[in-house]
């Protein structure tokens, strides 16, 4: 696949979803012509061009909040492509975490009702990712990221202990609890260095299925 079999539309653009490589928020869209996407190829930065200021626009250049490219798609029709990133800083101009923060119909309320008994771990590992970029005075995942990763370490050794202790007193209501520190802190570490919860599911169902052959 080379860049000259992509659909660039008549002004020579192709639309480029970003999206958060660990948390799989959508974080915002920009167009990208032949030279950035070459530059993002090469850089492995965000580089975008701006259609009000007619330039190659490489994402955090001022604001410090650059984009890490872990891996770039492009769509069946091949005239959109999604980038997928790391990224520390929000993607919006306006400071938050994500553009797309506003619901059309209304909604504030951003959790939706899911079949899937595991929705409130991904909204976890979302919250997480938007603390990191925006660390909001107060919250204590901001607190956690701002001491930095011996601090996380520390919370999940103690963590674990605690987990230890609560099973040992044969306590369910207390390893309920300190099970629910101990991911929570995890989920902190993990996004703390840049793994994604889908990483551990991978190798997870990659022994699974080891086990079911042999
Ligand atoms: P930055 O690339 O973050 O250093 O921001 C530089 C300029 O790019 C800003 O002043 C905005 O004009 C524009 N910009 C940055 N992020 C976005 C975005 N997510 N959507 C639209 N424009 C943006
Ligand atoms: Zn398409
Ligand atoms: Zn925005
Ligand atoms: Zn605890």
């Amino acid at each position: 696949m080379t860049i000259d079999e992509l659909n660039f539309d008549e002004k020579g653009l192709i639309p480029a979803i970003v999206q958060d490589a660990q948390s799989k928020e959508v974080l915002m869209l920009a167009y990208m012509n032949r030279e950035s996407l070459d530059m993002s190829l090469k850089t492995g930065e965000t580089w975008f061009y701006s259609r009000s200021r007619q330039e190659l626009w490489n994402k955090g250049a001022t604001s410090g909040n650059k984009q890490q490219i872990v891996d770039m798609r492009f769509d069946c029709d091949k005239d959109t492509l999604i980038v997928k990133v790391i990224t520390q800083g929000p993607a919006c101009h306006n400071g938050s975490y994500s553009c797309f923060t506003q619901s059309l119909n209304n909604d504030n309320d951003k959790s939706q009702v899911s079949p899937d008994r595991f929705q409130i771990i991904n909204e976890l590992e979302e919250t997480i990712a938007l603390r990191e970029a925006e660390m909001p005075e107060g919250a204590y995942t901001t607190y956690l990221f701002d001491k930095g990763v011996d601090k996380i370490l520390k919370k999940v050794g103690e963590e674990a202990a605690e987990v230890i202790i609560a099973a040992k007193n044969r306590s369910s209501e207390e390893l309920e609890w300190e099970t629910a520190d101990l991911l929570y802190h995890l989920l902190v570490l993990l996004r703390e260095q840049k793994v994604g919860l889908d990483q551990i599911l991978a190798v997870l169902k990659e022994r699974h299925k080891n086990k079911a052959t042999t």
